[in-house]
């Protein structure tokens, strides 16, 4: 199953976050949860000693809070590599963790008059100290997109900052006035030089990737056949790649694919049509 398939399992609550008494409650309860989250690094069973005012609520389970303590533990560790290993509801609290902790380190300043900004709302919201207005957190969408073409061949990239044999589908930012697909089509001709028709982008997915502050919307899109020149800028190499060519190149070692917690794995695996082992991936 899709990871983005799974159900929300935070009650997330706004009228919780403004009810400091009820915060500080779900904070003495002893079953209480805590992520420690220290830049994209967590440790999802922490037993920190904070003051509530500095915590973040991340939600409630059947009436149990989870939070996120801005600090770092011994036992810290880089989401990224441990995402897959942790169970649903651990992996969600540690990717709202790290989201929120990006966000708020880098929002320590009004975007209006320059002022310090603090943490208010069980960390939802910063309320600038000199003019009072409030903001919000950020998310950044970004497009992600496997393009098949008439053949059924895949055409995949690799990263100008990725060692050789590192592949994936193509990807990138949201615009301002674009629709998701235009992003889609706009994105592939300019890092594949491939040209996709709007009508044949079709929607599959999202998944938050705070890495540090995007979502990814993950499509998959038909075209005809063509050739592809990567960018040379941002994309270094690309590639149209049938079922067997993927294949014989993965079993060679040429060709890794992104780890399992990623939705461009499943992008890719779907297409593939059998699970991928786990020594095609990095
Ligand atoms: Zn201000």
């Amino acid at each position: 199953m899709w990871p983005t398939a799974e159900p929300d399992v935070f009650v997330r609550d706004e009228t919780l976050r403004t009810d400091p008494q009820q915060v500080r409650e779900l904070w003495e309860a002893p079953d209480r949860r805590v992520v420690a989250v220290y830049k994209g690094h967590v440790d999802v069973r922490a037993d920190v000693d904070c003051d509530p005012e500095d915590l973040i609520l991340l939600g409630t389970i059947d009436g149990v809070g989870w939070f996120a303590a801005r600090t770092r533990t011994d036992a810290t560790v880089d989401l990224r590599a441990v995402a897959d290993s942790l169970d649903p509801v651990e992996r969600a609290a540690a990717l709202t963790a790290v989201a929120l902790d990006n966000w708020h380190a880098t929002h320590e300043c009004c975007p209006r008059c320059g002022g310090p900004t603090h943490m208010v709302r069980a960390g939802w919201v910063r309320r600038c100290r000199e003019d009072g207005s409030e903001h919000f957190p950020r998310t950044d969408p970004a497009v992600i997109t496997l393009v098949v073409d008439d053949d059924d061949r895949a055409l995949l990239g690799r990263r100008s900052v990725w060692p050789p044999g590192w592949y994936s589908t193509l990807a990138g930012f949201v615009e301002p006035g674009e629709t998701f697909e235009q992003a889609v089509v706009r994105e592939v001709f300019e890092e594949a030089g491939v040209r996709v028709p709007v009508d044949q982008v079709q929607y599959r997915a999202t998944q938050p990737w705070p890495f540090p502050s995007s979502i990814m919307i993950a499509f998959t899109a038909r075209t005809w056949a063509q050739p592809s020149r990567p960018d040379g800028e941002e994309i270094a190499e690309t590639a149209w790649l049938s079922r067997p060519e993927f294949a014989a190149a993965a079993q060679r070692g040429d060709l890794r694919i992104p780890p399992r917690i990623s939705v461009a794995h499943h992008l890719i695996a779907d297409w593939f049509g059998e699970p991928i082992p786990q020594t095609w991936s990095r």
